[in-house]
């Protein structure tokens, strides 16, 4: 691949619910929403196969005092709700900006969205559709990043790019400790050896199994989604 090429073909992209609150207590902030479209367009633009995985912690932060005391696996089917919520919203800000994007759901909606169905989802893929998977893994008990590792896995990504508010993976939380450093690259056997939280454990663990790398970058940095899949050096990169 020439220096202005991208360095892959698909990636599975993890945006947390939280992302798309920008300065807001919970909810969508339309801004923010907008500016992260802007960096997902710009490395679609690059003719790269984009898959995103959303969350919805910015919603069901807003309803978790209600949802104390509740039956786990109930908490946890509404805070699947709040992904596909999201992947609308999503959607929403993809058709605004003039991308092609389609939303599946783990969950059975059909009113309101297409079900998770891998073989239709890679077909969108292939012919430039943003692919936007809501309702997590459609179980209780999982989170959207396991959701990140196994559609990353199901649709042949190349690397779950993890969104974040941070800029990487540190040695300790840079919030806390003015010693911590940010690793550029780690393998999966150190990230483990350390103790570092990269993903939740059964993401991680999926995505080592598979050997699909991770890159934990921020997306509220302009411009890092579209380095990190030009393949050059941003946030941090897991690696086999
Ligand atoms: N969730 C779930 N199964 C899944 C994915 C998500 O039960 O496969 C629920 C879980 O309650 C979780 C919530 O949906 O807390 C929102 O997902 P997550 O916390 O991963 O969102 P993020 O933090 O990325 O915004």
């Amino acid at each position: 691949m020439s220096e202005t090429s991208p360095s892959y073909k698909r990636i599975l992209l993890k945006l947390s619910g939280e992302a798309l609150m920008g300065g807001d207590a919970y909810g969508i902030n339309r801004q923010t929403i907008w500016a992260i479209v802007a960096e997902i367009k710009g490395v679609v633009d690059l003719g790269v196969q984009v898959g995103v995985v959303i969350g919805g912690g910015n919603i069901f932060r807003g309803v978790a005092p209600a949802a104390r005391g509740m039956d786990r696996a109930q908490a946890d089917y509404m805070g699947m709700l709040a992904t596909v919520m999201n992947g609308l919203a999503l959607h929403d800000a993809m058709r605004a900006a003039g991308m092609v994007s389609r939303v599946q759901s783990a969950l059975n909606i059909e009113q309101v969205v297409e079900p998770y169905i891998r073989a239709k989802a890679i077909r969108y893929l292939e012919q430039g559709r943003t692919v936007i998977f809501s309702g997590g893994t459609g179980n209780p008990f999982f989170t959207t990043d396991t959701a990140a590792a196994l559609r990353g896995a199901e649709i042949g990504a190349e690397i779950v790019l993890k969104a974040t508010k941070v800029d990487g993976i540190y040695s300790a939380d840079p919030n806390k400790d003015p010693q911590a450093t940010r690793y550029d690259r780690i393998s999966f056997d150190d990230a483990i050896a350390q103790n570092l939280a990269v993903m939740d454990a059964t993401a991680f663990a999926l995505c080592r199994d598979q050997k699909l790398p991770i890159n934990v970058f921020s997306i509220f940095k302009q411009g890092a989604l579209k380095r990190v899949a030009m393949g050059e050096k941003e946030g941090t990169l897991v690696y086999c």
